[in-house]
């Protein structure tokens, strides 16, 4: 995986089918609605603490069809969901979901960041998606406190195959 960079876009880089298969993608329909104003980045509350993170660069990127730089890009992953940029863009252009679906396409290809990974083998393994170290049980035992609540994983690896999630976490980033 790499930033989302300042290379010199190649023409042969250029894939217009890139921009027709996220318009047709539920939540990805209004992305060549995007004039460019920038309405999305100044608002976004992650590209304020980041130098990279820019949802009006995606946006641009997929328009352009840059499949590989953005499938590719970790700046995809810092996005919070919090749908400012979606409530604030003039063309209606639901970014926060363009993302989702841009995500749900580099996951289909195995480009998932390993943070992300090891959380998903946390919740399959224990229900919960942070490892509590024993260490910190045992703290909570001397301190009287009571056992945390069991997490079931049994029953969320049932629905997570369902959704073919098991699959996309598994796979190698090509
Ligand atoms: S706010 Fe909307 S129109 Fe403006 S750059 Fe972002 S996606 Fe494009
Ligand atoms: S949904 Fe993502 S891109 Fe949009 S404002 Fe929130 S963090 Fe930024």
């Amino acid at each position: 995986m790499t930033e989302t960079v300042e290379k010199p876009i190649k023409a042969s880089e250029m894939d217009p089918k890139f921009r027709q298969e996220i318009s047709k993608m539920h939540g990805g329909e209004k992305v060549m609605r995007c004039f460019q104003c920038g309405t999305c980045t100044s608002d976004c509350p992650i590209a304020r603490f980041s130098e990279t993170y820019r949802p009006r660069q995606i946006i641009r990127m997929t328009q352009l069809g840059l499949r590989d730089r953005v499938l590719n890009s970790d700046t995809l992953w810092l996005c919070a969901a919090c749908f400012t940029c979606t409530d604030r863009c003039p063309q209606d252009v639901e970014v926060a979901s363009v993302i989702r679906v841009l995500r749900n396409l580099a996951a289909e290809k195995g480009i998932v960041p390993p943070v992300f990974k090891e959380e998903a083998s946390s919740i399959l393994e224990s229900g919960y998606a942070y490892r509590i170290p024993e260490l910190r049980l045992k703290k909570r035992e001397v301190s009287g406190l009571p056992p945390l609540p069991k997490g079931n994983p049994e029953s969320i690896g049932k629905t997570l195959r369902t959704i073919s999630f098991l699959k996309c976490v598994e796979k190698k980033g090509t």
